[in-house]
């Protein structure tokens, strides 16, 4: 505990120490008899989730077990927080991780400790969630997802060459939610997507008709799973909320929601991933041409397979608008108090995993949303409402998945890929620059 004289003086006054009689010196903390692995975070700014706070914070095994204004722990591994930031280990709530380890490595080491896919290989999930159990692979984020997505005979979802099973008609819906689950999906995912060419009627892709997304959301109610629909159009969100979808895989842009769906969102607590990284990709945001890639503290640790992938799209839109529909949406459904959860739908173009995640927190500062707002969406908010038990909060008993970033959060979102270190499950996450490819990859 590093920090200036006023917390000591606080801690001064609650001891009845102020004035005549005062004592010469504060009381110090009772030291904590630690365990043999245990570290101190000592003296950083706390990000706990909900708010920024000067906090200590003590971690044993892969637990957090004690936070206060100041802890001793003279046996414990000290990290000096001095001119850092501490936030709870990040969570992207709209992956596609595929089948390479790296993809939950590089998310790992860019401090995203959890990621959730709506729409990969079922398979991968079940051992995710062992190794999780476990103690294993701390060097790899964790795992929930979807698994197969919901959709109709060439629809979205079946354009990538990977045969999926897919349904048409309502009565399907209760074998189809009830085969994900077996495979190991903790979520259900539906495609419900009208986008079509300008100035015309008929979708890019079929899609299921309303009455297949409702006795889909009933067959995951009934059987307590979270119904997420991928959206592409204000209409579809307004039919997918009216069937009960608990929420959006990402936020429309071609309207501002109407009164009528954003009164239905609050009554039902719907949620969105607005997903900027991917619907405004296109935007010049910043208004200076750059993306993350161009950012010196993210380029050093990714491949240039990576730094492509990220640059994919360079023809940048330079007008305001661009942005504009899709981040005055996202500031009305703010302001009506709809949960918004951060997520990049990495690995798509202009994307990758972990990278992604701090653009996507600029993106939505950039869109209106304060410091905190932006952090809530990328921590407490998945946690609490994906049923994510122990993440996106530094409070005693969490999990110990940290990540110390250089400099002032508070006041600057970009400070966030600025990493010192990144603790998963209270283990260090190696951080090789840059993050090598899987042996066997072709990528
Ligand atoms: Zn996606």
């Amino acid at each position: 505990m590093k920090r200036g004289s006023s917390l000591a003086c606080a801690l001064v006054v609650v001891a009845g120490c102020g004035g005549a009689s005062a004592r010469p010196e504060a009381p110090r903390a009772e030291p904590f008899a630690t365990s043999a692995d245990a570290i101190l975070f000592d003296g950083a700014q706390v990000f706990d989730g909900e708010r920024f706070a000067a906090l200590d914070v003590l971690v044993e095994g892969a637990r957090i077990t004690h936070v206060a204004p100041e802890i001793e722990a003279p046996t414990a591994r000290h990290v000096d927080g001095a001119g850092h930031t501490l936030l709870p280990g990040l969570i992207d709530a709209h992956t596609h991780a595929g089948m390479e380890p790296r993809s939950l490595r590089l998310a790992a080491a860019f401090g995203v400790t959890l990621e959730v896919d709506l729409f990969g290989p079922p398979h991968r999930l079940g051992p995710a969630r062992e190794a999780e159990r476990e103690g294993h692979g701390t060097e790899l984020a964790d795992l929930r997802g979807a698994g197969t997505l919901a959709t109709v005979p060439a629809g979205h979802g079946t354009e990538y060459g990977i045969p999926i099973p897919t349904l048409s008609q309502p009565e399907e819906a209760d074998a189809f939610v009830a085969a994900r689950l077996a495979e190991g999906s903790d979520y259900l995912k539906i495609v419900y997507d009208h986008w079509a060419a300008p100035g015309s009627d008929t979708p890019f892709m079929p899609t299921l008709s309303l009455e297949t997304v409702r006795a889909l959301v009933t067959a995951a109610h009934a059987r307590e799973r979270l119904a997420i629909v991928h959206v592409g159009l204000e209409s579809d969100a307004f039919d997918v909320v009216s069937a009960g979808a608990d929420g959006l895989a990402h936020l429309f842009s071609d309207r501002a929601p109407r009164p009528e769906l954003v009164a239905l969102m609050v009554a039902q607590h719907t949620f969105v991933i607005p997903t900027l990284t991917t619907e405004a990709r296109g935007c010049d945001v910043d208004g200076n041409g750059r993306t993350v890639a161009d950012d010196p503290a993210i380029a050093a640790w990714l491949l240039e397979s990576d730094l492509a992938r990220l640059r994919r799209v360079r023809d940048f839109d330079r007008r305001e608008a661009c942005f504009e529909t899709i981040s005055a949406s996202l500031r009305t459904l703010r302001d009506a108090g709809v949960p918004i959860l951060a997520g990049t739908d990495a690995i798509n173009a202009g994307t990758t995993h972990g990278a992604s995640l701090h653009g996507e927190l600029a993106m939505l500062v950039a869109a209106g949303l304060s410091i905190e707002e932006a952090l809530r969406a990328a921590t407490s908010t998945p946690a609490r409402v994906l049923g994510l038990e122990g993440r996106g909060r530094i409070v005693e008993g969490a999990r110990a998945d940290l990540v110390l970033v250089e400099g002032d959060v508070s006041t600057d979102i970009h400070a966030t890929r600025h990493i010192a270190l990144v603790l998963h499950a209270g283990r260090e996450v190696p951080r090789p620059a840059p993050i090598p490819a899987d042996p066997s990859s072709e990528e």
